[in-house]
């Protein structure tokens, strides 16, 4: 957000996309390039520098004007450079809460310990319906599935200090296993130690059948069961309210592994959605062409 629309608020919000590389290919991923493509190459970018990093420091320490930070941290997957994310976490001023969306894969009990004592509070981990719809759209190279792996990981760092969140994406596609994969999970972990909610995902040329309008008041009411679910199982589930976005429409920052900053996360990595760098700060007259907000609005908790 452009420094002349800057807000005063209790806290600022950075997120740090440390870098683009995943270990996974969901087919929907917005870190395409051309964009909106399940088959362009996803973005691509070294992780941050070690310099590139001190000074996102000096950017976030100078923009919080004095108000503590609240982190999330992301890739592509984060947890592919592990010590980047501790360094990051250790280093970042005034850190009052930390997140980190990842995909789970790599989220093993000494690692979750690791980052917890570095500041970080919570994860956000994904799943896209049952086993198999899972596995159809989030697949390591060679197609190898990541719900087994996800849900062992998960079912472990239970006995660690680190809060997970779990998305869990709603299409027309996997809406009617949902229910399976709700059951397979207080199965195989504590449901008292989780949190669940649902997100509507659109069907960015994946070419999921129709059926499920978000708009409508089935869709609404199918929601609206699913929680029913989840909390009848066990899982905790979030009271919900509409906000802001603490990135693009309240002041926070989204920056990118090469320092390059973003009014969204959906937008960072593409050249022609830059709005500054941390070492310059935002350049007001690009950010008044190109800011944008996200796709959806922000529902809190909305820990993505
Ligand atoms: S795990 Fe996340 S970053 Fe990686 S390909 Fe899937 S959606 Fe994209």
């Amino acid at each position: 957000m452009p420094e002349s629309q800057w807000p005063k608020d209790t806290a600022y919000s950075a997120m740090v996309i440390l870098s683009f590389i995943c270990n996974a290919s969901c087919a929907y991923c917005f870190q395409r390039q051309p964009a909106i493509s399940q088959i362009g190459p996803r973005l691509n970018s070294r992780p941050m520098t070690n310099d590139i990093m001190d000074q996102v420091f000096k950017f976030v320490d100078y923009r919080r004007q004095g108000s503590v930070v609240n982190l999330v941290m992301l890739g592509g997957e984060a947890l592919i450079f592990p010590d980047h994310c501790l360094r990051l976490l250790r280093g970042m001023p005034a850190l009052s809460n930390a997140r980190l969306t990842t995909n789970g894969v790599l989220l093993v009990p000494s690692l979750a310990e690791r980052l917890v004592e570095a500041g970080l509070k919570s994860a956000l981990i994904t799943f896209d319906g049952s086993q198999p719809n899972h596995d159809a759209t989030r697949y390591l190279a060679g197609n190898r599935g990541t719900y087994d792996t996800i849900v062992k990981n998960l079912s472990a760092v239970e006995t660690t200090a680190l809060r997970t969140n779990i998305r869990i994406h709603v299409t027309p596609h996997n809406y009617a296993s949902i229910p399976d994969l709700l059951n397979d999970l207080s199965t195989n972990l504590n449901p008292s130690l989780h949190t669940v909610f649902f997100a509507l995902v659109h069907d960015t040329g994946v070419g999921w059948q129709s059926g499920l309008d978000p708009n409508t008041l089935p869709a609404e009411e199918a929601i609206i069961e699913l929680y029913r679910l989840s909390a009848a199982l066990g899982f905790g589930v979030p009271t919900r309210t509409r906000v802001p976005c603490p990135m693009c429409q309240a002041g926070g920052s989204v920056i990118g592994p090469t320092g390059h900053l973003y009014p969204c996360e959906e937008m960072a990595g593409f050249e022609d959605r830059r709005v500054g760098d941390v070492w310059n700060g935002y350049d007001e007259a690009i950010s008044n062409i190109r800011w944008g907000r996200c796709f959806t609005s922000r529902i809190d908790p909305d820990p993505d």
